[in-house]
């Protein structure tokens, strides 16, 4: 399946940390692309944007602007990032990636609303 946003398959591995997609949880959790000319250039996996600091963390969504309690709780309830297409990852609730991306939320046992 591709799960790509904008178009692309999952890349084989980071070029950072050299694991493969499924390794370093791109197929999971998105990964981030850069293109020749810029700073770090590559594709890579969550942990390495995040170290290289290509990850703009929010606790907003991108789409509707929804706020999660933490990094920790917004990963648990099925929040992705996916690259804005500059070079950063920005972050998506799980009813919008659900909704626009169509990959079903995983099953969370106790969902808080508040
Ligand atoms: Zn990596
Ligand atoms: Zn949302």
């Amino acid at each position: 399946m591709n799960r790509n946003v904008f178009g692309g398959a999952t890349p084989e591995s980071c070029d950072c940390c050299g694991r493969d997609a499924e390794d370093c949880g791109m197929d999971d959790f998105g990964w981030l692309t850069r293109e020749a000319g810029r700073e770090y250039p590559g594709t890579y996996c969550l942990g390495c944007a995040s170290l290289l600091g290509l990850v703009l963390w929010s606790e907003h969504c991108t789409l509707c602007g929804i706020s999660a309690e933490s990094e920790e709780a917004a990963e648990r309830e099925g929040w992705r990032y996916f690259s804005d297409g500059w070079g950063h990852l920005v972050p998506f609730c799980a009813v919008c990636v659900a909704a626009e991306f169509g990959i079903a939320p995983p099953v969370v046992q106790h969902r808080h609303h508040h």
